[in-house]
């Protein structure tokens, strides 16, 4: 099937109100620009380099995302233009995005990435870990970056009772936070879980915004990139 088939494929999928980030890493640019004929605007990428190329090849009315994990000294390179950052998991690395947000006069939208998988290679705060770093002095003095929400990646696994409970608990979590950080402003608003795997049961947890690459481009071969 075509990348634009699987596109319309996947957007009758999802409900009103849900946001689709297309994954495009590792994928060249003549297959990105595929989705983007076929009217899509918003693309994720997992490193930097690659999504710094991406940006500078391809049209400017595309959003970017960075969905991947964010050394502090690669932030630079990616604060003129991302338009969220998903992957936040310490608030040492927020504390970099603000610095380096300020240097080029920007608010950056940011979410707090949060462990819910069983794995343990996957980065994120823990629950609690997300807690300490709003009630931190430290929190309170960034002007440059904006809490939107928070961002998870559930087991990689086929027991599809653990994927919902895992995606559950993160909404719950950002129900309670919004409730209790966030009252007083909108801005708390984007819940990020879903990949091509597990999307659908992401949605009827409460996402309301989706991370779709096989899906979209077809698999991807590591060994090329
Ligand atoms: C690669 C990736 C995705 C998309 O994965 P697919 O299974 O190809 O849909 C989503 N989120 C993150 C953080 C990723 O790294």
């Amino acid at each position: 099937m075509s990348i634009q088939t699987n596109l319309q494929e996947v957007k009758k999928s999802l409900p009103e109100g849900v946001t689709l980030v297309a994954v495009s890493k590792t994928h060249p640019s003549e297959k990105v620009m595929e989705a983007y004929n076929a009217g899509q605007r918003i693309f994720g990428e997992n490193k930097v380099q690659e999504l710094v190329g991406k940006y500078e090849t391809m049209p400017k009315d595309i959003e970017w995302h960075l969905i991947g994990h964010l050394q502090t000294n690669k932030v630079k390179y990616i604060t003129p233009f991302v338009s969220l950052i998903h992957s936040v998991d310490s608030l040492k690395l927020l504390q970099a995005i603000d610095k380096e947000a300020q240097k080029v006069n920007r608010v950056i939208d940011c979410l707090l990435q949060v462990h819910i998988a069983e794995e343990e290679t996957k980065f994120g705060f823990s629950f609690d870990e997300v807690y300490e770093a709003l009630n931190s002095a430290d929190y309170r003095q960034l002007h440059n970056v904006n809490v939107v929400g928070l961002m998870g990646m559930a087991t990689f696994t086929d027991n599809t009772n653990q994927v919902r409970k895992e995606f559950r608990s993160l909404k719950g979590l950002f129900d309670k936070l919004k409730e209790q950080y966030f009252s007083e402003n909108d801005n708390f608003k984007v819940l990020s879980m879903g990949m091509s795997g597990d999307y659908k049961i992401a949605v009827e947890e409460g996402s309301t915004m989706v991370r779709v690459g096989s899906s979209i481009f077809g698999a991807r071969d590591y060994k090329t990139t």
